[in-house]
C-alpha cells in the first residue's frame, strides 16, 4: 500500500501516523519527490483501513498494491480448489450440473423433478425451501417442510441436495444437506458469512445483484477465514440498464475469477437470464468459457409454477442441454 501525503504535511498528524502504522506492525519506506512525501507501507496491510488513512488532513490519496483478499487469492494458492461434496468433486477439471425446481412445492412434486433431472444427467439437485422474494405476499417457500421434503428426494434418487439458508438462525436445519446457497441477496450478509466459516460444509455463495467481482470474493474470504475453504462461486447475472433479461449474464466473470481466485464458479443462466428459451444457449457458453458447474432451474410443470417458471426448462429440455454440454466439454478438452 502507498500512502501520498499533501504538501507540507503538519509534522505532528505525520507522526502520529506513522507511530500508528508501526504500532499496526508495517514497516515505512519514504520517498521524497520534489513537492510530495510518499509513504510504501511493506508487510500485511490486510487489516489497515484505507479509508480511515484517505480521511485524514495531511493524506492526498492511498493506493492498494496487495489485493486484500488473501485466502482465496490465486497469488497464495495456485492450484485450483476441488470441492468435496460427500464424495462428489467439482472444481480442477471436475465438473457438475446442478438442477431443480426453484422452489420445493410439494412431496410430488420435489421427488418427480428429482427423478426426472437425474434421469437427464444432474449430478446435484437444488430446490429453494426458504425464498426471498421482493413482495412480502409472493410464496415464501415451504420452510423446514421444504427442507424435510428435499431430504426425502435425496434419499430416494442419491443425488445430494443444494438448498438455500435466508438467516443463521436456519442452519440446525441444514445438518443433513449437502451444499448451503447463500443467495444473491444476502452475499454481503457477514454475520451469516461468518458463521458459515466456522462449518465444514460446501457453501454455493451467489454473487449479488450489483456486486463487483472483488466483492464477491471478498465474501469468499469472509468464510475462508473463518476456517471454511469449501467454498463455490456462482454467477448469476448482474443487474444492468439491460431490461431485455432478468439480469445481464457475466460470462467473463468465468475467466476473470479464475484468474483472480483458485475457487471453483459456476454459472446460473436462470437467474441471469430470466427466460427458459435462453437457457441452453447460456449454459453452452458458460461451458465454453471454462464454467466448472452449472446451476439450471428445472420443473415439471413451469407454467403453474410457485416461483420462477417463466425461466425453467422442462425436464426434457434439460436432458436434451445436459447431451450438448457433455459435446462442449469434450470439444474444450
Ligand atoms: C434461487 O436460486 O432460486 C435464487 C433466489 O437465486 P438468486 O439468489 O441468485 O436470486
Ligand atoms: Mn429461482
Amino acid at each position: 500500500m502507498i500512502v501520498i501525503l499533501k504538501e507540507n504535511p503538519n509534522q505532528k498528524q505525520l507522526n502520529n501516523l506513522k507511530n500508528w502504522l508501526v504500532s499496526q506492525g508495517i514497516t515505512i519506506h519514504e520517498s521524497q519527490g520534489v513537492n510530495q512525501l510518499i509513504l510504501g507501507l511493506v508487510g500485511d496491510t490486510t487489516g489497515i483501513d484505507i479509508d480511515l488513512i484517505k480521511a485524514l488532513d495531511i493524506v492526498e490519496d492511498v493506493k492498494r498494491i496487495q489485493d486484500p483478499y488473501k485466502n482465496v487469492n490465486r497469488k497464495f494458492h495456485p492450484l485450483d480448489t476441488v470441492v468435496d461434496i460427500n464424495g462428489l468433486k467439482i472444481g480442477g477439471g471436475h465438473f457438475q450440473i446442478i438442477a431443480g425446481p426453484c422452489s420445493i412445492e410439494s412431496e410430488e412434486q420435489i421427488v418427480e423433478v428429482a427423478m426426472a433431472v437425474k434421469k437427464g444427467g444432474a449430478t446435484l439437485l437444488r430446490g429453494g425451501a426458504f425464498k426471498p422474494r421482493t413482495s412480502p405476499y409472493a410464496f415464501q417457500g415451504l420452510r423446514q417442510d421444504g427442507i424435510k421434503l428435499l431430504l426425502e428426494a435425496k434419499k430416494i434418487t442419491g443425488l445430494p441436495v443444494v438448498t438455500e439458508i435466508m438467516d443463521i438462525s436456519q442452519l440446525d436445519l441444514f445438518a443433513d444437506v449437502d451444499v448451503i446457497q447463500v443467495g444473491a441477496r444476502n452475499m454481503q450478509n457477514f454475520e451469516l458469512l461468518k458463521k458459515l466459516g466456522t462449518t465444514n460444509k460446501p457453501i454455493l455463495l451467489k454473487r449479488g445483484l450489483a456486486n463487483t467481482i472483488q466483492e464477491l470474493l471478498m465474501s469468499a474470504e469472509y468464510i475462508m477465514a473463518g476456517g471454511n475453504p469449501n467454498i463455490i462461486l456462482c454467477e448469476r447475472g448482474i443487474r444492468t440498464f439491460e431490461t431485455a433479461t432478468r439480469n445481464t449474464l457475466d460470462i467473463s466473470a468465468i475467466p476473470v475469477i479464475k484468474g483472480m481466485s483458485h475457487l471453483p464458479i459456476v454459472i446460473d443462466p436462470s437467474h441471469a437470464t430470466g427466460i427458459a428459451k435462453l437457457v441452453p444457449t447460456m449454459s453452452l457458453a458458460a461451458t465454453a468459457a471454462g464454467a466448472d458447474g452449472l446451476i439450471i432451474e428445472v420443473h415439471n410443470d413451469p407454467e403453474h409454477a410457485l416461483c420462477d417458471g417463466p425461466q425453467s426448462l422442462l425436464p426434457e429440455t434439460f436432458a436434451e442441454l445436459v447431451k450438448k454440454i457433455e459435446k462442449v466439454r469434450a470439444a474444450i478438452a
